[in-house]
């Protein structure tokens, strides 16, 4: 039954990104917001169970799966440059056998949140001397978001777990 309810969240959570983009909006006044809205957790009574909604064949006790992984740029001038206003969002669904330590998993949540936002800091502290150059920067860092935090989750587990990194990718594996 709580497996049955697992993979109906997660299937749940698979569609939500349009949605999420459309009810929160950010007018770009600020130069960078990061969004979370919420995390979800589940409790997976069973190694098979965990092992498939975490994605690998290792034995885990949990995992962390980043979900919405998304950053939205424009471009607007002040006196002298152009500069990047940013906006990222990244929904966290933790995946718990009944012997994981939730705290463990907002561990590795909190690090990827500090390095996404002090990737933004750099991002638009950028001065452009024209908008294509611009315009240009921020597609390439829209879509190079989702692999960048791929890497800082990769850190995270490097930090905590350097045995199961050059495995772990999505997931955190503690
Ligand atoms: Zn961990």
């Amino acid at each position: 039954m709580i497996r049955a309810f697992a993979l109906a969240l997660l299937a749940a959570i698979m569609f939500l990104p349009a949605a999420l983009a459309a009810d929160l909006p950010f007018n770009f006044t600020d130069s960078y917001r990061l969004v979370v809205p919420y995390e979800t957790e589940a409790l997976v009574p069973s190694e098979d169970g965990l092992a498939q909604a975490c994605g690998t064949s290792s034995v885990i006790r949990a995992c962390t799966v980043f979900y919405a992984r998304r950053m939205d740029c424009r471009c607007l001038p002040d006196q002298n440059h152009w500069h990047i206003h940013a906006r990222a969002q990244f929904i966290p669904h933790i995946v718990l056998s009944p012997t994981a330590a939730l705290q463990h998993e907002r561990m590795h949540i909190a690090e990827v949140r500090s390095a996404v936002t002090e990737h933004l800091i750099v991002l638009t502290s950028i001065d452009f001397a024209s908008s294509v150059d611009c315009e240009d920067e921020g597609r390439a860092a829209s879509e190079g978001f989702p692999s960048l935090m791929d890497e800082f989750q990769r850190r995270s587990n490097l930090k905590h777990h350097p045995v199961y990194v050059p495995q772990a990718l999505e997931t955190d594996r503690k």
